[in-house]
């Protein structure tokens, strides 16, 4: 048993490292890009939502799987039917930065019942996302770690 002298995980390292660490690389797709291929892109990347940008990577929509659903419930051709007529959108979006503690992350995730939260810069430019996949990947890898050193 060697786990006396292994540092234990601490406040700081579970919950006030900044989003930066854990952030993934969005799929972003264009306002115009229509719900047939925003479906594929959905499975082609095993995503559950995608993020809509302008041409300068401005943030401008998010669509989730629920969207998507609720979209190909209309009875109209999905080639025809546009990401930004389904998106939710800015500025009704949660967005956070870069440095935004990974607790902070969690609560406004919890809070508002969604599964990504899009990360941008000042400029509002997409920079990553956090995802509540991601969060959990990152706690029990983090326990993995200590349960390992502690007991095997
Ligand atoms: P799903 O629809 O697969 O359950 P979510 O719970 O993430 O996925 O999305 C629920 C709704 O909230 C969708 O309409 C989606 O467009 C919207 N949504 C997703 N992420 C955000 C966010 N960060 N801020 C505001 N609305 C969001």
């Amino acid at each position: 048993y060697s786990g006396q002298h292994l540092n234990p995980l601490t406040f700081e390292t579970i919950y006030e490292v900044p989003v930066e660490t854990l952030m993934l690389t969005p799929i972003l797709i264009k306002p115009t890009t229509t719900v047939q291929d925003a479906i594929t892109s959905l499975f082609m990347n095993d995503v559950g939502s995608l993020y809509v940008a302008d041409d300068d990577q401005h943030l401008v929509g998010v669509i989730s799987r629920k969207d998507l659903l609720r979209a190909s419930l209309i009875k109209q051709d999905l080639t025809t039917i546009v990401a930004a007529v389904i998106m939710t959108r800015m500025p009704n979006i949660v967005t956070i930065t870069a440095t935004t503690r990974l607790l902070d992350a969690g609560y406004l995730l919890l809070k508002h019942q969604v599964d990504t939260l899009p990360v941008l810069d000042k400029a509002g430019v997409v920079v990553g996302k956090v995802t509540k996949t991601k969060l959990l990947d990152y706690f029990i890898n983090a326990g993995a770690k200590v349960d390992q050193e502690k007991y095997h």
